[in-house]
């Protein structure tokens, strides 16, 4: 890694599962992330974006679900056919 961390305890790296503890250098308010000392952009919904370019899932799940999935009304069409295939076999 090409940054130096001076922190004590040293943050962890961006590889580490807990890379979001790292001190945070610099805050972005307006985009809703921060520069961690580790090289890591965090993002307001926990997900992340490392220095080499790697991205990091958010931890929880996003909150644009209704609770409910949507039930498709119609049987998929490709389940049907699989089936009648393989009992046509
Ligand atoms: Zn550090």
């Amino acid at each position: 890694m090409g940054l130096a961390c001076t922190h004590q305890p040293e943050c962890p790296p961006p590889a580490a599962a807990d890379r979001a503890a790292a001190q945070v250098l610099l805050h972005f308010p307006g985009v809703g992330c921060s520069l961690l000392c580790n090289g890591v952009l965090s993002f307001e919904d926990s997900g992340g974006l490392g220095p080499d370019g790697s991205i990091y899932p958010p931890h929880r799940p996003l909150p644009n679900s209704g609770g409910q999935p949507a039930e498709s009304k119609t049987p998929d069409v490709r389940d049907v056919v699989s089936v009648e295939s393989a009992v046509g076999g």
